[in-house]
Order: structure tokens, then sequence, then C-alpha cells
């Protein structure tokens, strides 16, 4: 049973939004933060939760509604789970590209047994801006870094994230496949769990 009727995305990302309502379904009116602001909050923390945290609360106390966010990258076991909060910025704001070709350059004589990651994918929903007890829900996707880039579909790191199930990169995956094994689509099936939607 939802606990409330509207909902706002702590997102200026259409995609999500559309993504999330849909998940949801009629249970629930998601709103975009866009609506209130367009000014981001400095996501000052030291990992994945603590930004989520801080972005729902930040869209909570816009908007007075009940807020979700989400924060996520890829952490790779080598590297002590970095580039993990920085994912989106390794290259210094150069893009996707430069941060493939940074990470291949930090791991090139890393042998495979050593390569592991995971995406991990942080989802925080707060009732009101200081709710002292958010309710969190975790994602991680297991794979590996490969050597060089494979395949065009996806974001982000999918061209170096081997998944091992699949014999395949996640750019090599159908979207619909890779909508299924995600770290967002495992975070938000226990999300769904947690307001008995599921
Ligand atoms: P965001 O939190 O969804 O904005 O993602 C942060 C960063 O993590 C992205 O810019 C990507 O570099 C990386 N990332 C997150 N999810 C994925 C994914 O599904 N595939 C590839 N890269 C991802």
């Amino acid at each position: 049973m939802m606990p409330f009727s509207e909902l706002v995305l702590a997102s200026h990302n259409a995609g999500k939004l559309k993504e999330l309502q849909a998940m949801l379904g009629d249970a629930v009116r998601v709103r975009s933060v866009s609506e209130f602001s367009s000014i981001e909050p400095e996501e000052t923390g030291l990992s994945f939760v603590e930004n989520a945290i801080l972005k729902a609360r930040n869209a909570a106390r816009l908007s007075g509604l009940p807020a979700l966010a989400d924060d996520s990258g890829l952490a790779v076991d080598f590297l002590g789970g970095a580039p993990g909060i920085y994912s989106a910025r390794y290259a210094d704001g150069q893009g996707d590209a430069a941060n493939n070709a940074k990470l291949l350059e930090v791991l090139k004589d890393v042998p495979d047994a050593q390569r592991g990651a995971q995406f991990v994918c942080a989802l925080a929903l707060v009732r009101h801006a200081d709710d002292p007890l958010p309710i969190l829900c975790e994602g991680l996707w297991h794979g590996s870094i490969l050597h060089a880039p494979r395949g065009e579909q996806g974001f982000g790191y999918d061209p170096l994230f081997w998944v091992a199930e699949r014999n395949c990169s996640s750019a090599e995956l159908p979207a619909a496949e890779k909508n299924q094994l995600s770290h967002r689509a495992r975070a938000m099936a226990l999300l769904k769990q947690r307001l008995g939607l599921a």
C-alpha cells in the first residue's frame, strides 16, 4: 500500500521520470524536481547512499513532497571502489570516452582475475526533508572490466563492463535485457517491495 499519492523525483532527466512512473503505475503521481528548481545540490557525500539521501532531502525541501533520489556509478575492486561516486567525472568532466580511456590505462597491467567490478545504484526515499528514517535500497550488478571497449549500446562504462552470465559486454546487451539485470533494475525491484507494490 503506497503511503502517499504524490512523489517528487530528484532528477532533471525526463527519461528517468518516465521509467519510474511506469514502474510505480497509477498508485502514485511522480513529479520532477525541475518543477520547483533547476539548481542541483552539491554532492558532498562519500558514498552513493549519502549522495542519494542529500539529493532526496533537497528535493523534499524544495517541493514539500516526499522525494526519491538515485545515485549510481562503477566501483572497481582493484581500485578500492573507484571511480565510485566520481564515475561521471573520472576524467575531469571530459565525458564517457575519456572516462573509459582513463580506466583502461589505470588497469592496463592488471590481470583478469583482479578486474572484478560492480555497477552500483542507491535509491533514497524521504517522506519529508528532515525524515530520520529514509527508505534505502541498493542494487549491485557484478561483472569485470574488459581490456578494450565492446558494443555500441548503453552509455558510460557499458562498453568496458563484461557480463559473464550473458557472455557479452553490457554495451552489447539489448536495452530491455540490460533493464532486467542492471543495478538500477535491482534497486527499483527492492523499492517496489518496500512500498508494497511487488
Ligand atoms: P547517474 O547517477 O545515473 O548520473 O550515473 C553516474 C555515472 O555512473 C554515469 O555518468 C556513468 O559514468 C556511470 N554509470 C551509472 N550507471 C551506468 C550504467 O548503467 N552503465 C554505464 N555507466 C553507468
